[in-house]
């Protein structure tokens, strides 16, 4: 029989205490800029978090990833599953230049910072959930029966401080922890989105709708058309639900075109004319307020 070696009361003593002197004491924050390296968040041990004035998170999310885990399958296909998936999302998520990537089981996320961060989160998005495609497919090929499945996309931006956390003098013990909004909205947004879907909060949207590049479709299929649609993500808090979806992947033909154009900071279309870019403004605009409006007035009941 294993004998117990934890000393309950004291250790119960020591958290209480610990937590209490650092609930008392305001940290040290520095603000750091667009060049800040990922292996320079202070560690556990230190007393400053970092502060990242606008950083821009792509979070990717497999859906009913429990359900594939189950089903009386051999352990090796989930593994097989996951690896899969993870191997996919990581890869592009470290192409498009994220400043530092978690895994979390099945998906993960990326965050951007410094020089065209929301390009480059955004192209990730697409390409992320391009790939979901292709790997759906290769999965269905092995195995007809698994249900449809593939990467959820959600992109926030805001603030964040950041340090590690965990074990003082254990880095093996310690992950950096992101305090703020990106992260935990933009894994509200993956989780409001289906298959084949990524929704980006109307932050990120003002940042990228009027880009030619990002807001219409390619020139394949007539003139250029609308790509996005406003929509409302309710597990979001009531003043912040105003939120974009595309459910388009990167054209087979016009894909590579189209990203490096707007990894290399192009935004203009000759095939998109002023007038259809002003509808478009307007179009969301208006479609945007409303969610707004509306969430409004459900906080303040009038009776
Ligand atoms: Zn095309």
């Amino acid at each position: 029989m294993a004998t117990s070696t934890i000393d309950l009361v004291s250790l119960l003593d020591d958290v209480a205490s610990s937590a209490q002197s650092t609930i008392n004491t305001v940290p040290r924050v520095d603000e750091v800029d667009g060049d800040f390296d990922a292996a320079d968040i202070p560690s556990a041990a230190a007393q400053r978090w970092v502060k990242i004035p606008d950083v821009v998170v792509v979070v990717c999310d497999l859906k009913g990833s429990t359900a594939l885990g189950t089903g009386g399958k051999h352990d090796t296909t989930t593994a097989r599953i996951y690896k899969s998936a993870v191997d996919g999302a990581v890869r592009i998520l470290h192409e498009f230049g994220a400043n530092y990537i978690d895994i979390q089981g099945d998906g993960g996320f990326g965050v951007f910072w410094g020089d065209n961060r929301y390009e480059r989160a955004f192209c990730a998005g697409v390409t992320i959930r391009t790939f979901s495609d292709a790997w759906f497919a290769a999965l269905r090929a092995k195995d007809a029966t698994v249900p449809h499945t593939g990467y959820k996309v959600g992109i926030a931006s805001e603030r964040v401080l950041v340090k590690r956390l965990g074990t003082r003098n254990d880095l093996e013990e310690q992950e950096p922890v992101w305090a703020g909004k990106p992260v935990n909205f933009a894994s509200k947004c993956a989780q409001a989105a289906d298959v084949a879907e990524l929704i980006v909060t109307d932050k990120v949207w003002d940042r990228l709708s009027s880009n030619d590049y990002v807001a219409f479709s390619c020139d394949c299929h007539g003139a250029p058309a609308e790509l996005w649609e406003a929509v409302e993500v309710e597990v979001l808090p009531e003043d912040s639900r105003g939120a974009v979806r595309l459910t388009s992947a990167w054209c087979d033909t016009c894909g590579p075109s189209f990203c490096d154009a707007i990894m290399t900071g192009a935004r203009k279309r000759a095939s998109v004319t002023e007038a259809k870019r002003q509808e478009h403004d307007r179009n969301f605009r208006a479609a945007l307020l409303a969610i707004r409006k509306r969430d409004a007035e459900h906080r303040y009941p009038k009776w």
